[in-house]
């Protein structure tokens, strides 16, 4: 079972990581992607957020419907601080390590992996594709890695490998441009780190929460059961 786990604060939740989620999905044979609300995003400012469940059920009616989506409460049940590394852990457990995980997460983020909790056992416990945009080339990739997490974990080291299994040039001529993956060396098991050209929707959820705020349209940018479910719940009309 490959299943890609789609962890964020989803306030709200948008046709950006939609549209990403779904096209991942699609290359990679996903069983299933789950969407995983953050109960508290350790990399998040201690700003205002939006109550958890109301960002649960946001999340619900913008996956349902899509079978091949998830909502998982995961994080939530757990309580506490949303470190990835306990998430994988706590998956593999329950499913006793029948599932193959793939943490999905944008450049963005991925971009502070090092700073993430225990990121050296993250790399031995589940593979990572990364959502990048046009242009961004998998070198970027590799150095950043090999700046940050390998000087900080010293036993894990990066490899560009020029093939990647899941790169079909007839079938996806965009996401996956290179068709290459990166190796994480210096254990046993093997993973892999797969930058993905994903469809580039620059949308995200602090524009539509200042939009909301100043009276401004959010049409189009995420599922209407969502957008009405902002409104029915007077969500964002503050900051
Ligand atoms: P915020 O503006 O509050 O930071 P966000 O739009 O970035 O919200 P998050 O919940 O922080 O959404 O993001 C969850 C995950 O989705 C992250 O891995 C992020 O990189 C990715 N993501 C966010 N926006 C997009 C987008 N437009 N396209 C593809 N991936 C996205
Ligand atoms: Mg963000």
């Amino acid at each position: 079972m490959r299943i890609g786990i789609m962890g964020g604060t989803f306030d709200p939740i948008h046709y950006g990581h939609l549209i990403s989620a779904e096209e991942i999905a699609d290359i990679f044979k996903m069983n299933l992607v789950m969407f995983m609300p953050a109960f508290i995003p350790p990399h998040k400012k201690k700003g205002k957020m939006t109550d958890v469940h109301h960002r649960l059920i946001m999340t619900t009616l913008a996956t349902v419907p899509n079978p091949g989506f998830a909502v998982s409460a995961f994080e939530i049940e757990r309580g506490g601080c949303s470190y990835t590394i306990d998430t994988v852990r706590g998956l593999k457990k329950k499913f006793k390590e029948k599932i193959r995980l793939y943490f999905i997460a944008g450049i963005d983020a991925f971009q502070e992996i090092a700073t993430w909790k225990d990121a050296g056992s993250l790399f031995k416990n589940c593979d990572f594709i990364v959502s990048t945009r046009p242009g961004y080339r998998i070198d970027d990739l590799f150095y950043m890695l090999d700046r940050t997490v390998s000087k900080k974990y010293r036993d894990i080291k990066f490899r560009i490998e020029k093939k990647n299994p899941f790169y079909k040039s007839s079938s996806h001529p965009a996401p996956l441009p290179a068709g290459e993956r990166i190796e994480v060396r210096g254990h046993g098991s093997k993973y892999f780190i797969y930058p993905v050209e994903t469809t580039a929707l620059d949308i995200s959820s602090t524009e539509i929460r200042r939009r909301v705020r100043q009276g401004m349209t959010i049409k189009y940018l995420l599922p209407e059961p969502v957008e009405e479910y902002i409104y029915k719940n007077g969500l964002y009309r503050e900051s």
